[in-house]
């Protein structure tokens, strides 16, 4: 029997329910989901009626576990091998930036067929970024199913599939830090820390941490803050400004409409601030396009998910973490059911911990 998390209809709560699978299509590979992290865009998908998408839903998407059975002409993975499910998919060829060999900033994700019903009614199930990872199987696109090596605990490599991704791959590769640089990092929830890893492990000289609650500072300190900046005690843009004389990237890493405007400002001549997580829809950027932009030549950058390449990108990652250059293992301060997961998505509203992993 399999079983998912599924968010029926707008307004309803998420419930564990069984699932069928239909079989594997050639391309496809199906996956048996051990670990999936609870993520911030699951929360988005139930607090905006569904993001769009076609009802019924099954949510998760920061899963990984082991293949169970490839589809024909699959070649790259085999039943066994220990995978990460990523939601990002780079096309190769039929869009205008993979055209131009551009992959991270693909605009057409590859995805296999919808193939998961609700077992009460047949319901064809729309899995979560291609992914509906809180379920026990999953069927995804073979370029979805990226290989890790089995040394990484499977609770840590999830992580790779969406928020340490997002936030190391802010730092690396949608706004590449140079080595030596002074980077900012506005909100350290988990995403925020992992932008935190990523400017470390490309090489930032001064990575400032800034967040409204200290315990989140001391967090950041942790993961490789050099400075911290308490934004309750007052303006952080000055703080940062006289801690650093202007710092040369700056990531906005909270939903808050002030949090790009602010790493604009943080930013040294020729910075460039960099927004990282979706923001809720019609909030606006308060910039003086003189002062804050044209005089200071401040560049603005997004990021999608840290624009990753995942066959490269997961791997270079989970090794970066066997070798102790990223911190993967502290990031994982809770386990749990896939019953509880509902009230984790609540939880991220005054988050305590890192990252919340539920247990399949
Ligand atoms: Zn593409
Ligand atoms: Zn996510």
């Amino acid at each position: 029997m399999t079983r998912g998390l599924v968010f029926g209809a707008a307004g309803e709560r998420p419930a564990v329910e069984e699932i069928t699978l239909e079989p594997v299509g050639a391309g496809e590979v199906q996956v048996r989901v051990e670990v999936c992290g609870v993520c911030h865009t699951d929360l988005h998908v139930v607090e905006t009626g569904g993001w769009g998408m076609r009802f019924p839903i099954l949510l998760g998407h920061e899963g990984a576990g082991v293949v169970e059975e490839v589809g024909e002409g699959v070649t790259g993975v085999a039943p066994g091998d220990r995978v990460v499910i990523a939601w990002r998919a780079p096309c190769g060829d039929s869009c205008r930036a993979c055209r131009r060999g551009d992959q991270r900033r693909c605009s057409n994700n590859l995805r296999a067929r919808r193939r998961q019903r609700r077992a009460s009614d047949g319901a064809l199930l729309t899995p979560v970024l291609r992914c509906g990872t809180f379920a026990d199987r999953v069927i995804v696109h073979e370029a979805c199913a990226v290989k890790v090596p089995e040394a990484l605990p499977v609770e840590q490599a999830c992580l790779l599939a969406c928020g340490f991704s997002t936030g190391a791959g802010a730092a690396l590769w949608s706004t590449p830090v140079r080595e030596g640089a002074s980077v900012a990092v506005i909100g350290c929830g988990g995403v925020g820390l992992a932008v935190i890893q990523g400017a470390r492990l490309a090489g930032a000289a001064q990575i400032v941490a800034v967040d409204v609650v200290v315990e989140r500072l001391d967090l950041a300190r942790g993961f490789g803050a050099t400075d911290t900046v308490d934004a309750s005690a007052g303006d952080s843009v000055a703080q940062v400004r006289e801690l650093t004389d202007g710092v040369d990237y700056a990531f906005s890493a909270i939903t808050s409409a002030t949090g790009l405007a602010d790493a604009v400002r943080m930013c040294a001549y020729a910075g460039t601030a960099t927004l990282v997580g979706i923001p809720p829809g019609g909030r606006t950027l308060d910039v003086d396009l003189d002062r804050d932009l044209f005089g200071p030549k401040v560049a603005i950058g997004v990021t999608h998910g840290g624009d990753t390449i995942p066959q490269e990108d997961f791997p270079f990652l989970a090794q970066a973490a066997l070798d102790g250059k990223l911190d993967l293992d502290r990031f994982v301060t809770k386990t749990i059911a896939l019953e509880d997961v509902p009230q984790a998505l609540d939880d991220l509203h005054t988050p305590t911990g890192v990252r919340t992993v539920a247990l399949l």
